[in-house]
């Protein structure tokens, strides 16, 4: 009997993780440039965690959470986004104290699991790379964070992609809009999706979010939010477009654009790409602020701002872009072994290269002279080094350069204390 994953999960196989890594390096490096630092929290939590901070109405918690009782009878998720671990974690180790850096600015990247439908772009398990920033409220936050995501995905080569963004303002503007779309949507009741009737009056904000065709329709008309922002939250997104223009950073403005999560205030955005390859899964960085999470979550009252972006989403557009990350390293020697008799030796050599901070490979399949000389150029080697029964006798070590064809013959005692110098010797050989 043989397994299969579970479904909406991936093998990430040598050959693709390579680009993983390079996105994740990639990312550390900017974010380092913009003074972010790494937090790594437990892939599970309290399902209250999730619950109180992302919302009882919204999809995540109410139909795609990952959640069981453990051998405690303790009630657990697997988590299902970043922020709302972080905030818990913030909050827990006291990172608002005199003693931390102000505002406070982590980064992470992992594994998220949600349990959706999976298609293209949509998984159970699937990673997100994220930021957050603690003790900010000043619109040039969100402005150099949007910023950064940009600068991340242009670091990539990766183009067209379209920055929208929307207020969801203050309370004062939630009380006040709330009840305006609730006159709006009240006399579609007959149209709307059971999720959407359900949500008018618990939430009406999610029945902006639905997916659902009818509801679409229906929200197409319906009032802007951004008629209602208070006077301190319409101060906030004037002076984010005002920044955003000041570094010449090009956006649209969605008023009816929500998100799946109930944390935020003021700034939302989401970074898009039209390219018809994503399908409806266009979404590839998303975000805002939510200047009442931490408060919530029962800290003190401290303004936050965030992403995150999907990394499966990332690798669907650099493929529908055709652009190669930076291909793989190549290998700076290959042993190429002739005889048993060989055997130790040849192990000695591999070793010794490695330890001295090279990277090595060398046959143990007991491949014929020209099938290891053949392995040797797909690895794509700078370096072969043949021993074979007549070397082992004389005590030296055939090194030949794949690119010059130069070739030259150094004791073992050598390659075994010195590999360093053989190495760069041979590797400022020139064509013959
Ligand atoms: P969507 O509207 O696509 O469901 P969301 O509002 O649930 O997105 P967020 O929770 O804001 O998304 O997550 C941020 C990003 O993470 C998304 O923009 C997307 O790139 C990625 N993402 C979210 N859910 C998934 C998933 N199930 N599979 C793959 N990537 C995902
Ligand atoms: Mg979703």
């Amino acid at each position: 009997m043989a397994y299969q994953r579970p479904k909406g999960t991936n093998d990430i196989l040598p050959g693709e993780s390579e680009k993983w890594q390079t996105i994740e390096q990639t990312a550390r490096k900017l974010f380092n440039q913009y003074q972010f630092h790494e937090i790594r929290t437990p892939i599970f939590e309290h399902i209250e965690v999730i619950s109180r901070s992302v919302g009882d109405t919204t999809d995540i918690v109410t139909k795609e959470m990952y959640d069981f009782h453990d051998k405690g009878d303790r009630h657990i998720t697997l988590r299902p986004e970043g922020t709302a671990p972080i905030v818990r974690s913030f909050v827990e180790n006291k990172l608002f104290g005199p003693e931390h850096q102000k505002p406070y600015k982590v980064y992470y990247m992992g594994p998220m699991f949600r349990y959706e439908r999976p298609q293209k772009g949509r998984l159970r398990q699937f990673h997100q790379i994220g930021v957050e920033v603690f003790g900010s409220d000043n619109p040039a936050t969100d402005v150099e964070t949007m910023a950064m995501a940009l600068q991340f995905f242009r670091e990539l080569g990766i183009k067209d992609l379209r920055l929208v963004i929307n207020s969801l303002g203050d309370q004062e503007t939630r009380t006040a809009y709330r009840q305006a779309l609730i006159d709006y949507l009240t006399p579609f009741k007959e149209q709307l999706s059971a999720d959407s009737n359900r949500r008018l009056l618990e939430n009406p904000l999610r029945v902006l979010d639905s997916k659902d065709e009818r509801d679409k329709a229906v929200v197409a008309g319906a009032p802007s939010i951004l008629d209602y922002l208070s006077e301190t939250a319409q101060k906030h997104f004037e002076a984010v477009t005002k920044m955003l223009d000041a570094l010449n950073i090009a956006y649209e403005i969605d008023s009816n654009m929500v998100r799946g999560l109930d944390y935020y205030t003021h700034t939302i955005f989401e970074i898009m790409s039209d390219d018809s390859k994503m399908g409806a899964q266009s979404t590839i960085c998303a975000g805002g602020r939510y200047n009442q999470l931490v408060a919530e979550l029962g800290g003190p009252e401290t303004a936050g701002f965030g992403f995150a972006m999907g990394f499966e989403r990332l690798l669907m557009i650099l493929e529908a872009q055709g652009i190669t990350l930076a291909a793989q390293k190549p290998l700076n020697a290959y042993v190429v072994s002739l005889g048993e008799a060989t055997n130790i030796e040849a192990l000695q050599i591999v070793q010794s290269i490695r330890q001295a901070g090279f990277s090595a490979e060398r046959d143990v399949m007991n491949r014929k002279a020209k099938a290891q000389f053949k392995t040797a150029d797909k690895l794509n080697a700078q370096l072969v080094l043949t021993i074979g029964e007549t070397e082992l006798a004389n005590g030296v070590v055939n090194v030949k350069n794949l690119a010059t064809r130069v070739e030259k013959a150094y004791p073992l005692t050598q390659i075994q204390t010195q590999f360093e110098t053989v190495y760069q010797e041979m590797m400022h050989t020139e064509k013959e």
